[in-house]
C-alpha cells in the first residue's frame, strides 16, 4: 500500500459526516468518489478561468477544462490518471443530527474525531507528476473550504488535516502552528496560492483569463472567503449556530437558487447547489468557521447579497477576509 509516489492525508473528522453508499438509508460509509468530487470541484474553481470552455469531443491535444481534467484525475477515453485509497472507515458510526437547528432526528453518521487516511497514487507508471501533486493540491483546498456528503456545504463532513505525507511540495505546518485566526488566514492564503501554482502548473493555462465560466470560480472578481471564530459547545452546536447566523440573510442566492432562465422561459428548472461553503474545525477550545462564497455565471437572485453576507461577518462577527489568488 505504500506507493513511493502516493500522497497521504491523514485527515480527523470535525464535524458529522453523513456519508452514505449506494443505498442512502444504510449506515454511513467513507468512500473515495466523494473526494474525487471534491478535488474535481475545486481544480475546476482553481484554473477554470485560465482554460477554454470544455470541448464537445475530446481531442489527444485539446487543452479545454474537460479534457484537462481528464488528465489530471481521468476520464472515460484516458482511463484513470490517480487511485485515491480511503483507508480507516470502520465502526466508527453513530447517529447525529442532520438539521442540529430545526431538531431533526438523527441519522447514521460518522461521528467526530475519528482519524481516516487518504491515499493518492498514480493510477499508471505513465502519470505525470504534475497531475498527482494537481489532484492532491485541490484535494487539499477541498479538504480545507469544502467537506463531504450532505448537508457539506453547512458545516456536516467538515474533515481537518493532522498531516500531509509525499511528493506533494506544500508544507501545512503553518496550520498547526497557527495561534490566531490571524495566522491561520495567512497559512490559508499561503496554500490557496501554492495550490492554486500546482494546479495550474499542471494544464497549459491560455494567456488571459477566460470568461465568466459557469461553474463557480475561486477567483479574486467571483469568491470571497472570510474566518469567522466563535463559541459552541459540541459540533451540532457549530452546526446550528452557522445556520442560525444565516437566517437575518435569507435570500433565494443562498438556499435553493435555481439556474438563471433563459430569456422569455419562466420555468425554473435546474436546481443550483449554493453558492456558500461553510466549513467547521475545533480551533483552540472555541470554533472557526471558513466561510467561501463562489458565484458563478448561471447564479440566479441576488448575488450582492453574498458580499453583503460576508461583510456582516466582518463587521458583526470579527470575521477575518482571507485573500484569494
Ligand atoms: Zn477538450
Amino acid at each position: 500500500m505504500n506507493h513511493p509516489r502516493a500522497i497521504t492525508f491523514e485527515l480527523i473528522t470535525s464535524t458529522a459526516l453523513f456519508s452514505h453508499g449506494s443505498n442512502p438509508k444504510g449506515d454511513a460509509e467513507v468512500r473515495a468518489p466523494p473526494f474525487e468530487a471534491l478535488a474535481r470541484y475545486f481544480f475546476r474553481a482553481l484554473v477554470g478561468d485560465r482554460l477554454s470552455a470544455p470541448c464537445g469531443g475530446a481531442t489527444a491535444t485539446c487543452t479545454c477544462l474537460r479534457c484537462e481534467e481528464g488528465r489530471v484525475f481521468g476520464s472515460a477515453d484516458h482511463g484513470k490518471s490517480v487511485a485515491l485509497v480511503v483507508e480507516g472507515n470502520a465502526s466508527n458510526r453513530g447517529t447525529c443530527n442532520l438539521l442540529p437547528h430545526q431538531n431533526s432526528s438523527p441519522s447514521s453518521a460518522v461521528v467526530p474525531e475519528q482519524e481516516l487516511f487518504l491515499q493518492l497514487m498514480p493510477a499508471l507508471p505513465t502519470t505525470r507528476d504534475e497531475n498527482l501533486k494537481a489532484a492532491g493540491a485541490t484535494l487539499l483546498v477541498g479538504l480545507l473550504l469544502g467537506g463531504i456528503g450532505q448537508r457539506s456545504r453547512r458545516g456536516a463532513g467538515s474533515l481537518r488535516i493532522k498531516s500531509l505525507k509525499g511528493p506533494i511540495g506544500i508544507d501545512i505546518s503553518a496550520f498547526q502552528q497557527a495561534s490566531s485566526v490571524k495566522d491561520y488566514a495567512k497559512a490559508l492564503e499561503t496554500v490557496l496560492r501554492d495550490a492554486k501554482n500546482m494546479a495550474l502548473a499542471s494544464v497549459c493555462p491560455l494567456p488571459h483569463q477566460a470568461a465568466g465560466g459557469t461553474f463557480p470560480m475561486l477567483t479574486k472578481k467571483s469568491a470571497g472567503i472570510m474566518l469567522m471564530e466563535f463559541d459552541a459547545k459540541s459540533e451540532s452546536d457549530a452546526r446550528a449556530e452557522v445556520m442560525f447566523k444565516l437566517r437575518r440573510h435569507k435570500n433565494a442566492a443562498f438556499g435553493l437558487p435555481y439556474l438563471k432562465p433563459a430569456q422569455g422561459d419562466n420555468e425554473k428548472r435546474g436546481r443550483h447547489a449554493s453558492p456558500l461553503w461553510i466549513r467547521l474545525a475545533p480551533f483552540h477550545k472555541r470554533w472557526l468557521a471558513t466561510l467561501t462564497v463562489m458565484k458563478s455565471g448561471t447564479l440566479a437572485g441576488n448575488p450582492g447579497k453574498l458580499d453583503k453576507y460576508l461583510d456582516d461577518i466582518h463587521t458583526r462577527h470579527g470575521g477575518i477576509s482571507v485573500a484569494i489568488p
